[in-house]
């Protein structure tokens, strides 16, 4: 079984401080990219997924119908598992109630909505080209059409953005019939229209974060994973997937894969993508088969981000290792439980360096 995910990297404009792979104005090209992405899944024909995950871009922003002619057509390769996680990423603006069951009718059974924040001179600030009323009938849509597993993307550290504004998001989020919030820092890279803005400081940076912890735990959101809160059973299969390590294949332009010992990804330019696939076959740019070393480094990147911890199975646990283990409880980073060690929620603030450290240890 592997996850498979499927990259549709259209926008209807681009967002202040958005670096994804994401082109706005290129709709003329929709119709030939799902063709080459149905083209891409022909590579793994007898494959069966056991999480599926439209991202993007944005998913909802394909006209009605063409997210059938997609799913349809990589099914005829890539089969989809009875009972399999089936997520869409959608815009607040462009999820109608037609097309909320046009995925559920499809199969999709969770739905991932991007808020941000409800504020609109925040909403306004990022370029996001929705509102907070766009989302409420986004959600009463996708409720509509027969989805209760449903999460919302957060933001904070926005420019501009107090405490009080970041909480009152999470608190507005929070009494919301949704099953999922994932909270993330915004993060401005260079060549974006919003890099070099100001943001908050670290200290406020931190304060957000535990206030808006603090809420969604309140409310019964757990956190599972550094930025991500679920509802008792609702956590993310197909990016639990990721962070353990376990098989999957992305299709798409810049989509990335984990398949079979080798970590490879797409080209990112939509036109070089569709080309490659049509006339090769292929839109393979990277291939890299992960040596030992790889494999140790990923999993304590990505194993330590969760609060189950990671397993210390599969890791050569020398002395100099576990001497950086004791060093790291004993500085109130991380606990010790049952074969795995987990990150206390001071060493999930300081996730990387604690990496750093086991990762040099080894
Ligand atoms: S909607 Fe998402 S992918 Fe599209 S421009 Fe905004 S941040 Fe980027």
């Amino acid at each position: 079984m592997i996850g498979l995910y499927i990259h549709i990297p259209f926008c209807e404009k681009k967002c202040g401080y958005c670096d994804f792979v994401s082109y706005p104005n290129r709709q003329e090209r929709m119709g030939d990219y799902i063709d080459a992405v149905i083209r891409e899944a022909e590579n793994y024909a007898g494959e069966t997924a056991d999480s599926v995950f439209i991202g993007g871009g944005t998913p909802s922003f394909l006209p009605e119908g063409e997210m059938r002619r997609l799913v349809e057509g990589v099914a005829r390769s890539i089969g989809i598992a009875p009972g399999a996680e089936f997520t869409i990423e959608a815009n607040p603006n462009s999820l109608t109630p037609q097309k909320a069951r046009e995925y559920a009718a499809l199969g999709a059974n969770r739905l991932s909505l991007g808020l941000q924040a409800v504020q609109p001179e925040l909403l306004e600030r990022i370029g996001r080209i929705h509102t907070y009323a766009d989302f409420l009938r986004a959600l009463e849509a996708a409720q509509a059409a027969g989805f209760s597993n449903i999460s919302a993307d957060i933001m904070y550290a926005l420019p501009g953005q107090t405490l009080a504004q970041a909480e009152e998001t999470a608190r507005t989020v929070a009494a919301l019939p949704l099953s999922h919030i994932s909270a993330y820092a915004l993060k401005l890279e260079k060549g974006t229209p919003m890099y070099g803005m100001k943001q908050p400081d670290e200290e406020l940076d931190r304060a957000m974060f535990h206030g808006i912890r603090a809420i969604l735990e309140r409310a019964g959101f757990a956190r599972y994973e550094i930025s991500n809160f679920a509802k008792p059973g609702r956590e993310c299969a197909h990016n639990i997937k990721y962070w353990t390590l376990k098989d999957y294949v992305g299709l798409g332009a810049a989509a990335h894969s984990c398949y079979q010992g080798a970590r490879f990804s797409n080209e990112d330019r939509l036109d070089s993508y569709i080309e490659g696939m049509t006339k090769r076959g292929t839109g393979r740019i990277t291939y890299v088969k992960r040596s030992e070393y790889d494999r140790i480094f990923e999993k304590i990147m990505l194993e330590t981000r969760l609060t189950r911890g990671m397993e210390l199975a599969g890791l050569p646990q020398g002395r100099k290792f576990m001497d950086c283990v004791s060093r790291l409880e004993l500085g109130g980073l991380l606990t010790r439980q049952e074969g795995r060690i987990v990150l206390t929620n001071r060493g999930l603030d300081l996730q990387d360096g604690v990496v750093l450290d086991l990762v040099g240890s080894i």
